[in-house]
């Protein structure tokens, strides 16, 4: 896509912090990273999410993750790694280029990525497996 930051810079015509690359992926420090380290995993061909990548790349990217996170923890070094990845608005994706964040974690700060609990309601844990074991 000719419009894609993530394009551009996974395919090197826009320079970025390069920790890693391969034939299908270039992984890069996230601008505003989340603690020291949050790095993104990008496919060099553009797919929008999760959803639209095709499996062998989902298999890939999980491959990288975890090259990359193992250097990560002896490099940095970080005692821990959140794996993230956002499809949708809804979401909180803001690029729509198909992207995975590690942001390593330290014991000292805790993960750099976390939410609020809430309750699992009882009709919940009835209705919302029998509606999505009907959608798959
Ligand atoms: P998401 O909200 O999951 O779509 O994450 C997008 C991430 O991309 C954010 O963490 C941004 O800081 C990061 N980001 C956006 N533009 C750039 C860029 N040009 N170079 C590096 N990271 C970027
Ligand atoms: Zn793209």
């Amino acid at each position: 896509m000719s419009d894609c930051i993530f394009c551009k810079i996974a395919n090197g015509e826009i320079p970025s912090a390069t920790l890693y690359e391969d034939d299908n992926f270039r992984v890069i420090l996230d601008m505003g990273p989340s603690r020291r380290g949050h790095s993104l995993i990008l496919p060099k061909n553009h797919y929008e999410n999760l959803f639209e990548l095709p499996d062998d790349l989902k298999g890939e990217a999980l491959k990288v993750a975890s090259k990359v996170g193992t250097a990560m923890m002896k490099a940095l070094p970080c005692e821990g790694v959140q794996i993230m990845q956002n499809n949708g608005l809804a979401a909180g994706q803001t690029v729509f280029h198909f992207h995975m964040h590690l942001i390593p974690g330290y014991e000292s700060e805790g993960p750099g990525a976390t939410w609020v609990p809430g309750t699992l309601a009882d009709d919940d844990k009835v209705n919302i497996p029998e509606a999505i074991k009907a959608a798959l």
